[in-house]
């Protein structure tokens, strides 16, 4: 029988991830519209400084991407956030605050660090304090993430820390973000505990062990890339990698359900499944003929565009202590950057010796036009920001901006449905899978997606 054609679109982790899984038994070709892998991740080195331009790390509660990373062989080289430094500190009007003790995703567990933080006015202090009186919600409704914790927490906390670090992690907009797409724990923790003080309370202290405890996040000492990289040497030369081929359709070939993929310029491959692992718009254009509803289904996921600022400085610039990961700014401070990470203060060897790394963040849900200026624009801007709200004269020893234009999903309210509904409209096409952004959202997830939807792939019977 001959081996199974398998096309994947799309050369970021998700597509890379697939590819990875069904090389072994199946012959596959993965296309890349841009001139590198990776995607979203993006290393840059330089100047003895390693510049994760996209995601530095991923959460270490969903294992499936350090898992990859071992079977990889990659175990020596994932490496866990600095001990010393987990602080996250808040821009509040002008000042960095660090962020209270005891909170855990912003849910308070502990009242003293509460009670003497100035984060926090007396009113907003006293309406956290009634969380536990707070009937819980009967509705099935959507809420969103700004909606959710304001009914149980109060405006305030939810302005200054859940809205920019859980709104944050899909540079969303925390009003518009669905909270059944991205924290249905916390709902079932209200319908269990009637409380989330009481949730967090109630969950279970990891018994002491004695190993140094490991922080939320995992990188690689070489920098991201180094996933990518180990993913192209294993897929090589078992599946063809073509860089620079961007696909411009998806049709029915003349048996049932067989597959051509057509390229921009004319190029046509043949596939018997084809996964198309690059963002759902991109799925929208490749689909238009072959699909017109499947088309429109697609085209009502959303996603917004981000930029990143990197900044090398000399030590001896910067008067801070540096003493954490970083800090967010809420929207309520009306900059425009969203959240600053002190990468050589969150990871070792991200710079050489007497210098450090910061890297700010800018766009997002309803602030996407901030990345159209131009480097030098956005270079300025970002310069301005952090001086002011670092307190520091900023003499870079160089800068660096990358661009993701809309490549940041946005499960905004009714998420969910909309993706049941592409699902149902895809169930026309067989052979034809979807994965990636869009369908899951971080690292983990798009690679535990990929890896579901190369079983899904070697599970269809072929036509003989
Ligand atoms: C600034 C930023 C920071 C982030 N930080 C983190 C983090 O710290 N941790 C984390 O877990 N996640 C983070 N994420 C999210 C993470 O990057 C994504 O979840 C993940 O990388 C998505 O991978 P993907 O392969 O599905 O999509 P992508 O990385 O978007 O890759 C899709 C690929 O498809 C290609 N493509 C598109 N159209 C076509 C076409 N027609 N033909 C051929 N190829 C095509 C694109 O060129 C691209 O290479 C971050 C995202 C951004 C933007």
């Amino acid at each position: 029988m001959s081996r199974r054609r398998v096309v994947v679109v799309g050369g970021g982790i998700s597509g890379l991830t697939a590819a990875h899984a069904l090389a072994p038994t199946c012959d596959v070709t993965l296309f890349e519209a841009a001139p590198r892998l990776g995607g979203n991740i993006v290393t840059v080195d330089t100047a003895g400084f390693t510049l994760d331009g996209g995601p530095d790390s991923w959460v270490n509660t969903k294992p499936a991407a350090s898992e990859l990373a071992r079977a990889l062989g990659l175990a020596g080289e994932l490496i866990d956030t600095e001990g010393a430094s987990r602080k996250v500190y808040v821009s509040h009007k002008g000042e960095l605050l660090p962020m209270p003790d005891g909170l855990v995703l912003g849910i308070p567990t502990k009242l003293g660090p509460m009670v003497t933080t100035p984060l926090f006015t007396w009113d907003g202090k006293l309406r956290m304090a009634l969380e536990p009186f707070i009937p819980a919600r009967q509705s099935d409704t959507d809420e969103s993430i700004g909606e959710f914790f304001s009914r149980r927490l109060g405006d305030e906390v939810t302005d200054k820390l859940i809205a920019p670090m859980l709104g944050g992690i899909y540079a969303g907009d925390a009003w518009e973000i669905s909270m059944q797409a991205t924290f249905p724990q916390f709902i079932q923790s209200e319908r269990t505990h009637g409380s989330l003080v009481r949730a967090m309370r109630a969950a279970k202290k990891p018994a002491a062990t004695g190993e140094k405890p490991k922080g939320a996040f995992t990188s690689l000492r070489g920098g991201m890339v180094s996933l990518v990289e180990a993913l192209a040497t294993r897929l090589e030369p078992a599946a063809k990698l073509r860089l620079g081929r961007r696909v411009d359709a998806i049709a029915r070939a003349t048996t049932e359900d067989a597959w051509t993929v057509v390229l921009e310029g004319g190029e046509r491959a043949a596939a018997d499944d084809v996964i198309f692992a690059g963002p759902a718009t991109a799925l929208q254009h490749a689909a238009r003929a072959l699909d017109p509803r499947l088309a429109a289904a697609l085209g009502t996921l959303r996603y917004t565009t981000t930029a990143t600022v990197f900044f090398a400085l000399r030590r001896d610039d910067v008067d801070h202590p540096l003493d954490g990961v970083g800090y967010i700014v809420p929207r309520s401070e009306r900059r425009s950057t969203m959240a600053a990470t002190w990468v050589s203060s969150k990871w070792a060897n991200r710079a050489p010796e007497g210098h450090v790394l910061i890297r700010t963040f800018f766009g997002g849900a309803g602030r996407e036009a901030v990345v159209d200026l131009g480097d030098k624009e956005l270079v300025e801007l970002a310069t301005r920001e952090l001086e002011e709200m670092m307190h520091i004269r900023v003499r870079p020893v160089f800068t660096h901006v990358f661009r993701f234009r809309q490549a940041s999903p946005q499960p905004t309210l009714g998420h969910l449905g909309r993706v049941r509904h592409i699902r149902d409209e895809l169930a026309r096409s067989p052979g034809l899978h979807v994965t990636g952004s869009g369908f899951a959202i971080g690292i983990p997830d798009c690679i535990k997606l990929a890896q579901e939807t190369a079983r899904a792939v070697l599970a269809r019977p072929l036509a003989s």
